[in-house]
């Protein structure tokens, strides 16, 4: 077993070299083995991080468009020829198997790509005459410094979501990633450099709450997007707005997928694995209540069933279907669900515990699990569970479908498989969910939409990216002017009117 590996922050252009401190473990989930040692950072490093950030944005943001855009057009073919290693890094921490690492970089590339656009993104409006010899127009002008948090679950495309739409529009970003899978984010630093970035307008410091706190709380952090837990989430976003932050906290989820009897069953059986079992469910779009209506759940419960002895669970570099969970506590954790859900009276389908692994090592694997029978009071229906297992509830009709989706504290993605057109309609305008799938198991919007739930799946008034995002990282302003002839001036304290 070879020693783990320092990973430290990225500061001001290279990595940072000062004292470890505290520090926190990085495993390769799929052997069980630590391979890395990541720095937590206390607050005085943070600080600095963030004040050095602060001078660089000066600069960056007074940069014409025309060259910020050149180094998130470089950014962009740097990451496009990097991205295999980017994903291997993304599998050898979180355990996802490679094909689902380089789809996540993939997606996180396309908002690269629309940030590219940013000199269209940031056109402000005009109007000429708006009073007599009067012109208004509007601009829309960088924060600062922002802060980026970002959970375990997608540590390349989470950041990426965030971070090329915040320097396109100007600010300077202080990155901090999860403590349980930080390397990819310290590897699009070091690749955002090598476009041009200036050093200090993006910072990735590595820690944990006390980091977190550090940032929700600095007078020169001017906005947070964070995304992992609800309760984090929720405190994330009640400390930072007290603190006078713009904030959207992005939060959990518990995803249905509504299958009406007149549904493709097999469409909806293949779509029912692939979304629930996609990165060992560790999605926050992942499927993992299917809400089959009557007379379709016998049905539906078997082809899923046969569909899931052929997956193929194992080390994510191997070509298998399945990973592991990103640590032995979380994959401990998830499988006491399995315990509590038999206790509670459901019925266990497949049990991943018996599934055969291909790893070597200890590594944190549970196999795909299928309940079906699920009531709303058990516990596998009431948490967001975040792992790979599938539970099956059973209604009589659509309205009874919708009313336990619209029930739900969570409202982050939903999908509908139904070949009825109508009734494909009514839900999406009747679900209260921020993301809406037709015959489609995760709707993650592209790049120029905007990505976010609703109700406790996010805290705040904006969604990310697409036009929403380049919102949040800009504050409006409106210039009125004129330039008249001097002698048309005068004194007069009423209130300006237009004429
Ligand atoms: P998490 O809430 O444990 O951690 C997220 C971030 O917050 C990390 O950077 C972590 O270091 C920090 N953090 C953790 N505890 C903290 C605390 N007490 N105070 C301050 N900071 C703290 O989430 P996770 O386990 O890394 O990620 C999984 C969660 O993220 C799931 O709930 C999932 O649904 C959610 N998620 C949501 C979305 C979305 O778009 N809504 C996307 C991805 C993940």
């Amino acid at each position: 077993m070879s020693t783990p590996a320092r990973i430290t922050h990225f500061i001001d252009g290279k990595p940072w070299h000062g004292p470890a401190g505290r520090t926190g473990p990085v495993h390769n989930p799929a052997t069980g083995e630590q391979t890395g040692t990541v720095d937590l950072a206390p607050a005085e490093v943070v600080s600095a991080a963030v004040r050095s950030a602060r001078t660089a944005w000066r600069e960056w943001s007074g940069l014409s468009l025309a060259r910020r855009s050149q180094v998130l057009f470089a950014f962009r073919e740097l990451l496009n020829a990097r991205r295999h290693e980017v994903a291997a890094l993304v599998t050898a921490e979180h355990g996802k198997v490679l094909s689902d690492a380089l789809g996540e970089v993939t997606r996180g590339l396309e908002v690269a790509e629309f940030a590219c656009g940013i000199p269209h993104l940031l056109k402000g409006g005009y109007t000429e005459n708006a009073a007599t010899g009067v012109d208004v127009h509007s601009v829309r002008q960088s924060l600062g410094v922002v802060a980026v948090i970002s959970p375990f679950n997608f540590p390349a495309m989470v950041p990426m979501w965030f971070v090329p739409l915040a320097l396109a529009c100007g600010n300077a970003v202080v990155l901090k990633p999860s403590e349980k899978d930080p390397s990819a984010a310290l590897a699009l630093a070091a690749l955002w450099k090598e476009a041009g970035l200036p050093d200090g307008v993006l910072q990735v410091v590595n820690g944990d709450k006390e980091a977190v706190d550090t940032l929700l709380t600095h007078e020169d952090v001017r906005a947070v997007s964070f995304v992992g837990s609800t309760p984090v989430a929720r405190y994330v976003y009640e400390t930072a707005t007290a603190h006078g932050k713009r904030v959207q906290a992005l939060g959990g989820a518990k995803n249905h997928m509504l299958v009406l009897p007149d549904a493709d069953l097999d469409l909806a059986a293949d779509a029912a694995v692939n979304a629930g079992f996609g990165s060992a469910g560790e999605r926050c779009m992942a499927v993992s209540a299917l809400v089959a209506v009557e007379p379709v759940a016998d049905d539906l419960v078997a082809r899923i069933a046969a569909r899931m002895a052929k997956l193929r669970v194992g080390d994510g570099t191997r070509g298998c279907d399945m990973g592991p969970l990103v640590t032995r506590q979380h994959r401990d954790k998830v499988a006491s669900y399995l315990d509590a859900g038999v206790a509670a009276g459901a019925a266990l389908v497949v049990d991943g515990r018996d599934t055969a692994v291909d790893a070597d090592g200890e590594g944190f694997f549970l196999g795909p699990t299928l309940f079906d029978r699920v009531e709303p009071h058990m516990s596998l229906y009431t948490d967001e569970i975040f792992g790979p297992v599938l539970s099956v509830l059973r209604v009589r009709s659509y309205d009874e479908g919708l009313a336990l989706v619209n029930a739900n504290p969570y409202g982050n993605g939903t999908a509908i498989f139904t070949n009825d057109g109508g009734a494909a309609r009514r839900f999406q305008n009747e679900v209260e969910v921020g993301m809406v799938g037709v015959n489609v198991p995760i709707p993650v919007p592209v790049s120029h939409y905007s990505f976010g739930g609703w109700k406790q799946s996010l805290f705040g008034d904006t969604h990310a990216h697409g036009t929403e995002g380049v919102h949040f990282f800009t504050r409006g302003k409106v210039v009125t002017s004129r330039w008249a002839d001097p002698s048309h001036g005068g004194l007069n304290l009423g209130f300006p009117q237009n004429d």
